[in-house]
């Protein structure tokens, strides 16, 4: 298995052959007693990994579907989009696409949010917001915000604002605890921590929120969540699903939750970002705030040119991730996320080594 891991992009990142197996399976309907079934041991994993006993949705859509549908259910009119890079400032281009009046909070690329920036810009106007963005895991600049000190700070200064979270390069490669933290929305595409093929997002969605959506009457049809809850009561789901994807989800969710279990598939992570570090340091610098590194997702500059590097590494059979963004001519980006095993990293990372030197 290990020498079929070369991909090393931060989403999609390698996929088992196993769960690639699972999509091959025949079509069940979605309204048959199979897939009610299926809906359900999901749905109970789900709730593990999320921490949480509220409601968890999957809906057949990219990620970023879902951070639209986080802002149609759960704001009238006011946003706020804390930002440190290209998935943070996501949110606020949505936003603004939705016609809806957003502030942005800017920590600037490689740092996390500051707390008392956030508590500060809250103070002034208190109930002002109908929702605040946080990213957890900036993809671009490999860094991790503290969610739960975000969220706090939030709750605090301004308790009835929704708290939208997305967690798609955080979810199953570091702990994700929706009701401790009082979350509202969290969502995660699964082509990143659950290493799925990319095409459905799993999502955690409080009962506070659900009461907000009722009180907007057009929240469009695809991505309503009181269509969702409604559905998922009955173990369904509102349209028609990726049903190959559910049947692989099933599958790697029982896998990460009983099998690896959750510590182990953390601590998994934790050492895959310092092996990252300690067998990338005499060729490249790991950048972004070293006090929020992220464990699923480093951005490096190397000595000599990244693009050249990843050729280097692309002759050699392994694919990284390019430069994001801002950071795109300076930076190369290695997704150590997943399902990759610890000795496949370290083998990648041997080449590396090696083909970084001259
Ligand atoms: N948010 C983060 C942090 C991401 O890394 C990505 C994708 O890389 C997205 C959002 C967008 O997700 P998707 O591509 O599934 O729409």
């Amino acid at each position: 298995m290990t020498n079929e891991c070369r991909f090393f992009v931060p989403g999609p990142t390698w996929v088992r052959p196993e769960l690639l197996q699972e999509l091959t399976r025949p079509m069940i309907g979605h309204r048959s007693a199979e897939f009610k079934e299926l809906f359900r041991g999901i749905n109970a994993n789900l709730k593990t990994l999320f921490s949480t006993k509220q409601d968890t949705f999957v809906v057949t859509s990219s990620g970023t579907g879902v951070m639209q549908a986080a802002l149609e259910n759960c704001v009238k009119r006011r946003v706020l989009v804390t930002t440190c890079g290209a998935f943070s400032e996501r949110w606020f281009n949505i936003a603004q696409s939705l016609g809806y009046e957003a502030d942005r909070l800017d920590a600037g690329w490689g740092n996390a949010i500051d707390i008392d920036a956030l508590a500060d810009h809250l103070l002034t106007r208190r109930g002002h917001y109908d929702a605040v963005t946080i990213t957890h895991n900036e993809t671009s600049t490999g860094v991790t915000n503290d969610v739960a000190a975000l969220a706090a700070v939030i709750r605090e200064e301004s308790p009835d604002t929704m708290i939208l979270v997305d967690a798609v390069s955080s979810l199953g490669g570091m702990p994700v605890l929706f009701d401790e933290w009082d979350l509202d929305v969290c969502l995660a595409s699964v082509q990143k921590g659950l290493a799925l093929p990319p095409g459905i997002t799993v999502t955690a969605v409080s009962s506070r929120a659900l009461e907000q959506a009722k009180k907007h009457p057009y929240r469009g049809t695809y991505f309503d969540f009181l269509e969702y809850k409604k559905q998922a009561d009955g173990n369904s789901v509102p349209s028609t699903p990726s049903i190959p994807h559910f049947y692989a989800l099933a599958k790697q969710l029982d896998h990460i939750v009983r099998e690896e279990t959750l510590p182990v598939r953390y601590e998994r992570h934790r050492r895959m970002l310092d092996l990252s570090i300690e067998r990338t340091a005499h060729f490249a610098k790991r950048t972004g705030d070293p006090a929020h590194a992220s464990v699923t997702v480093s951005a490096f500059e190397p000595a000599i040119n990244p693009e050249t590097l990843r050729n280097r590494m692309k002759e050699r059979g392994y694919t990284l991730g390019g430069g994001y963004g801002e950071w795109k001519d300076t930076t190369f980006r290695i997704g150590h996320m997943g399902d990759i095993p610890i000795d496949a990293l370290e083998s990648m990372l041997d080449v590396l080594s090696e083909v970084s030197k001259g």
